[in-house]
């Protein structure tokens, strides 16, 4: 601190600051942009003019990481959203973060004793440097906002703990620029952190990443919300709302949506189609290859059925971006982009910034990355060339192409109009439509948000199709979402949006779910409704793939990369195939249900299905694959692993099943339902005979079954010792088991006379007499 004299005369400094006029605070240098609120750049200076009546105003403020080092996120992901407001405090203005974690209705008399719990932070303070020349908006210079280390605005504390942020370093941190646009201003800064643990180029102790700030003006008139409903499950947003008659504290979750509303009233009161009074529309950014974009538009339009389902024609709609208008910009918020990256990220994603007051939608940029349309090739050529000639080869013809990428650009812009993963819907088309026509009209599965990919059950010959669509869930959950109630509100809508629910229920394909961890109904990359049939028309294929791989990969003078990418991808789509079957074991069913309907949410899958599911893995997973070990394909990229590829994964088959979790639940299931349910011990007999089936006939074994024997003895001796396991059935189970092999070893052993069977046959009698009598 200063002594008091000092500080008088700093004081009196100031004092004459008041004389300052505006041109000496933004001066000719500055570069400005006029919108929402003007900015200013002077050098690495950031002046904001606020207008008066933007002061109190509510709005959004984003943070989104636009580009880093390798290894701390992707550019465009975002860190934090929250609402804040500037307010004027004499010559000062404040930036106060606006908290809707409690609310109440301000008309309610609880409203004053929730405002008071929800004291709202200051995030910064700035001096009024001046006024504009009319006296109609405050400068203010907000530089530190941007080179102060603001937690807002900054990393998120669990990325800050990862890289070992110890603070940011000023010098390095700067503002790179600033645009207004009339609802929103885009700042971009360069901020740098001192982190002993950075991504990348750790030995600088450094982290520098591009950060991209937008402020964007929320919405006067309030959207009428919609309540949740997790049937139908949408985006939303949640806080505790104490001004409803409710004995607790409730909290309320409104869906993220478009404001849709009907531009002709009474022909819509009258049950015609009508056009949104503002539709919503993607513009495609420039920078696409232009022979993408026509296919981008109508992953677009292809939600128009769904909105008509809602009662609105022309709801949603795709536009090339103007090519010479200076005004426009895909950061304006104003316009939702479909943004190309040129990047090697194999991805998309559709992200959307809503009004956190009611869910509304403000604006949404699909990220669009370039390679992508690798990951589509390889799923594509291994899940249907065995049946597609059109999937058959190294680089697909562009219509080919294009129609995959019209898929994905649905997918994506179905997350932006508020629709989550829907996982279970691929689990109710039955494997026969799958093989039918039916697929043409209704898609690989009931929703284009399941993970369910392409047509991997068609078999060469089937007249059917490959591709999802905007199907049947799709269209019901945009018509839940968003019909129209004229006057009514969120309370007085429910009754009709529930009785909607119930009856499309009825129809198991019009179900939502996500992955529970025990739910083989609601799983990634799945379609069919029976796991065990559609994984053995998918792996008849998959053999169909690997005869041909060699042939569909060729291309001449090219090294063998593309032939190893495209085996690994055979590989993992087995792995994936036994991973849906192995969810069956010790299942349970979630079928999301309220009261007043028939029937309960929690299910046991049957008996016969789980039996099935054990048989279907003895078959397809621990009997060697013979046909995955095409010496004529590995010989091409590798020395040896042929071994290691297959003990690896069907350690991970056996470990899946041999989950104690999973044991736990036959458990329960037994006691439960008694001879209704596939018992634990059932199970663990039916994996032993498979596993070991050489022991009971004496059989030769060959080196990759003794591998995958001697995982699974290596597992009963890991559950032996499971804290988990020792205080259920498993461990009584896990030692019969081991004493029952050991009987049949024992007298298997005598009768083989294959060397490596009898030695291997010998020590596995070791091994399970060490687990069984450790002191012995
Ligand atoms: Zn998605």
């Amino acid at each position: 601190p200063l002594p008091p004299q000092e500080q008088e005369e700093a004081g009196g400094e100031e004092e004459q600051d008041t004389t300052t006029s505006y041109s000496d605070v933004i001066t000719e240098d500055a570069i400005t942009s006029e919108g929402l609120f003007d900015t200013h750049m002077i050098d690495r200076d950031l002046f904001y003019e606020i207008p008066l009546d933007m002061v109190d105003r509510e709005m959004l403020l984003l943070t989104r990481i636009a580009r880093t080092p390798d290894g701390a996120g992707y550019g465009g992901s975002k860190v934090n959203t929250s609402t804040v407001r500037w307010e004027r405090d004499g010559d000062r203005v404040l930036l106060r973060l606006v908290s809707y974690a409690n609310v109440a209705d301000d008309t309610t008399a609880i409203a004053g004793a929730v405002r008071n719990s929800n004291f709202e932070p200051i995030i910064m303070a700035f001096d009024v440097e001046v006024m504009n020349e009319d006296s109609t908006a405050l400068v203010v210079e907000v530089t530190d906002l941007f080179t102060d280390d603001i937690t807002l605005l900054g990393l998120q504390s669990f990325r800050r703990q990862a890289y070992g942020v110890r603070r940011v370093d000023a010098d390095r941190t700067y503002v790179v620029r600033a645009t207004a646009f009339p609802t929103n201003v885009e700042v971009r800064r360069v901020l740098t952190y001192d982190a002993t643990e950075a991504p990348s180029n750790a030995a600088s102790n450094t982290l520098s990443m591009e950060m991209h700030h937008s402020m964007l003006l929320l919405p006067d008139d309030l959207m009428e919300p919609r309540l949740c409903d997790e049937r139908v499950e949408y985006f939303s947003t949640r806080k505790i709302d104490y001004g409803l008659d409710e004995q607790r504290a409730v909290t309320r979750c409104f869906i993220t949506r478009w404001r849709l509303e009907p531009s002709d009233p009474a022909a819509h009161a009258r049950g015609e189609l009508v056009d949104p009074v503002k539709p919503i529309v993607y513009y495609i950014d420039p920078a696409t290859p232009p022979k993408w974009v026509p296919y981008l538009k109508q992953g677009v339009e292809d939600w128009q059925v769904a909105f008509e389902q809602a009662g609105f024609s022309n709801a949603i709609i795709a536009a090339d971006a103007p090519a010479d208008d200076p005004d426009w910009s895909p950061e304006d918020a104003r316009y939702s982009v479909i943004r190309y990256l040129a990047s090697p990220v194999q991805n998309a994603s559709g992200p959307h910034v809503h009004d956190p007051r009611t869910g509304e939608i403000l604006e949404s940029d699909i990220q669009w990355y370039h390679n992508v349309m690798n990951l589509l090739r390889n799923w594509f050529f291994i899940q249907t060339a065995a049946a597609n000639e059109e999937a058959r080869g190294i680089r697909f013809d562009d219509e080919v192409m294009g129609e995959l990428i019209r898929f994905v650009s649905a997918h994506e812009v179905g997350h932006t109009i508020g629709l989550p993963h829907n996982m279970q819907s691929s689990a109710y088309y039955t494997v026969d439509q799958l093989r039918t026509r039916f697929v043409c009209e209704m898609g690989v599965a009931p929703s284009i948000m399941d993970y369910a990919r392409f047509n991997y059950v068609a078999q060469p010959g089937d007249d059917t199709c490959f591709m999802p669509v905007v199907g049947p869930y799709d269209k019901f959950s945009v018509e839940w979402g968003y019909t129209y109630y004229p006057g009514k509100d969120r309370l007085s809508e429910r009754e009709d949006l529930r009785a909607m629910v119930v009856e499309a229920q009825e129809n198991p394909i019009l179900r939502f779910s996500s992955p529970t961890g025990s739910d083989p109904t609601a799983l990634t990359e799945a379609i069919g409704d029976d796991a065990m049939r559609a994984s053995d028309l998918g792996v008849a294929n998959l053999k169909r793939v690997v005869d041909n791989l060699t042939e569909w990969a060729y291309e001449e003078g090219e090294d063998y990369a593309q032939l190893e990418e495209l085996y690994n991808n055979v590989v993992g789509q087995w792995g994936r195939y036994t991973g849906h079957v192995v969810a069956n074991v010790g299942g349970v069913v979630q079928t999301r249900k309220r009261q007043g309907q028939d029937g309960v949410p929690w299910e046991m899958v049957d008996r016969d299905r789980q039996q099935r599911a054990l048989e279907y893995l003895n078959r397809q997973v621990f009997a060697t694959p013979e046909w995955l070990l095409e010496a004529d394909i590995l010989d091409r990229f590798q020395g040896t692993g042929a071994v290691e590829l297959v003990r690896t994964r069907q350690t991970q088959a056996l470990n899946q099943v041999l989950n104690v979790d999973r044991m736990k639940r036959l458990v329960e299931q037994e006691a439960f339902n008694g001879d209704d349910a596939y018992s634990l011990g059932e199970m663990l007999d039916d994996l032993r005979s498979g596993v070991w089936s050489e022991a009971g006939s004496g059989r030769e074994t060959d080196a990759y079954r003794r591998n995958l024997q001697r995982a699974w003895l290596v597992r009963m001796a890991e559950l032996m010792e499971d804290e988990e396991a020792m205080q259920s059935d498993v461990v009584p189970f896990a030692r019969g088991q081991l004493g029952a092999l050991r009987g049949e070893l024992a007298a298997a052993s005598g009768g083989t006379s294959h060397r490596a069977t009898r030695l291997h046959f010998e020590d596995a009698i070791a091994r399970i007499d060490a687990v069984l009598d450790p002191g012995g």
